[in-house]
């Protein structure tokens, strides 16, 4: 598999150059109109990179979970909803990729990697909210396949993916929590779409609830064996989600960084002919969120290295990685409006944005608050739930 330093630094600049020539002019766009990206998605398909998380042999990359930090920081800097859009088929598609039968190799990773297919999660229900890992959408087997109901609330690329990974309780399974994953096509019969999705930020990333009625799904499309549900969630769900979650918060927190510098050294006042970055309470804020990005950066590198190393003391680094990024850009954001003043208080500014944005990072489970315990419980060496 290669994984080298090179690999990684192309796929960098095959992201930054998408980003700078195809998704940025259109961020401000997406966030206002609440547009889906598909012209992001189409770029990033272009460019090969819809395959990250596909294995070399099958035409992808072969790609781990430091080159998704990376890349959807370089997404996230420019356009948030596009990250966490790229984002949330990376980690579809690594979910499909764990335990890929023959089918499902020829039918969904061999047409992503040519950037044919775009796929997304859905996990969280209104019954059990944050607790992602609680399905009560059920599957019932009848002969060749399952059938599903239950409604799913919060998809990312709702409507716009090609399929969706789908949690679900067997009718026959007694524990709470037992389920298994299956990808449903789109357009299956008996699935309906909810709500447009209408967010205080992420606004281009069509979260929107999707209900399953009598959904009939081959039993092909199961992934792994039924109530294979800790390994998915423990090996590659949590991992990966988590992951891209980070690089995509990170993302707003290094541009808030950004625009800071920009305005510190723009911005003059008449009075004293000087730019803002000579006022020293300023130069200590600033540099204050610059430690912090950094900071928040090498926490992120340090998880998905060792996470793609298979690192036995990988856990808390990940489960911290997230919490991190998302207190992260949300500060840095914060402190990003207080430099760029009333200018960066006019709604729809830019920094208004950001902070919209980045306030998702606490909500989108596993929480903030959550991801603090399982950090805490992970490192006494007690079980996370
Ligand atoms: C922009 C966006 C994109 C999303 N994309 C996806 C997606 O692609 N796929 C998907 O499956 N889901 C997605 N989600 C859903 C998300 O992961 C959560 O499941 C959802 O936001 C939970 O909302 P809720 O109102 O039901 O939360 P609630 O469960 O009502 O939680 C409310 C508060 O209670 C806290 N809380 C709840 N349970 C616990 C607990 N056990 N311990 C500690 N605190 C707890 C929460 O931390 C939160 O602060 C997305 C959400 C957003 C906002």
């Amino acid at each position: 598999m290669e994984r080298t330093s090179v690999k990684l630094a192309e796929l960098k600049e095959a992201a930054e150059q998408v980003t700078d020539k195809d998704i940025a002019s259109l961020a401000a766009q997406v966030d206002h109109d609440c547009l889906w990206p598909e012209h992001s998605m189409k770029a990033l398909a272009a460019a090969g990179l819809l395959g990250l998380q596909v294995p070399q042999a099958l035409g992808g990359h072969g790609q781990g979970l430091l080159a998704l930090s990376i890349l959807t920081e370089t997404i996230g800097r420019a356009c948030p909803s596009s990250a966490l859009c790229f984002g949330m088929h990376c980690v579809g598609t690594a979910v499909i990729a764990a335990k890929a039968t023959s089918y499902q190799i020829e039918h969904y990773l061999r047409q992503i990697a040519q950037g044919k297919h775009i796929t997304s999660l859905a996990l969280s229900e209104s019954g059990t909210g944050a607790n992602f890992y609680l399905p009560e959408t059920t599957l019932k087997p009848e002969g060749e396949h399952f059938i599903v109901n239950g409604t799913k609330q919060f998809i990312t690329n709702g409507g716009h993916a090609d399929s969706y990974v789908v949690s679900a309780m067997s009718v026959q399974s007694a524990e709470d929590g037992d389920f298994s994953c299956l990808i449903i096509d789109r357009g299956t019969a008996g699935m309906e779409w909810l709500q447009p999705w209408q967010g205080f930020g992420m606004r281009g990333n069509s979260s929107r609830g999707m209900q399953c009625k009598d959904v009939k799904v081959p039993k092909r499309n199961l992934l792994g064996e039924e109530g294979d549900q800790v390994w998915y969630v423990f090996e590659v769900i949590a991992p990966y989600f988590l992951i891209a979650m980070a690089g995509t918060y990170l993302g707003i927190a290094q541009s808030a960084v950004d625009a800071a510098g920009e305005h510190l050294r723009s911005r003059r006042h008449t009075h004293t002919g000087d730019s803002l970055r000579h006022i020293s309470s300023l130069q200590t804020l600033y540099a204050n969120m610059w430690t912090s990005v950094e900071k928040t950066r090498g926490l992120l590198y340090e998880a998905a290295q060792r996470g793609d190393r298979g690192d036995p003391d990988a856990l808390p680094f990940i489960l911290a990685c997230k919490a991190d990024a998302a207190k992260t850009a949300i500060d840095a954001a914060n402190d990003a409006m207080t430099i760029c003043g009333g200018t960066a208080y006019r709604e729809n500014s830019r920094i208004s944005q950001m902070l919209r944005d980045a306030r998702a990072g606490h909500v989108m489970a596993p929480t903030t608050d959550m991801l603090n315990n399982w950090t805490g419980r992970a490192l006494l060496g007690l079980p996370l739930l």
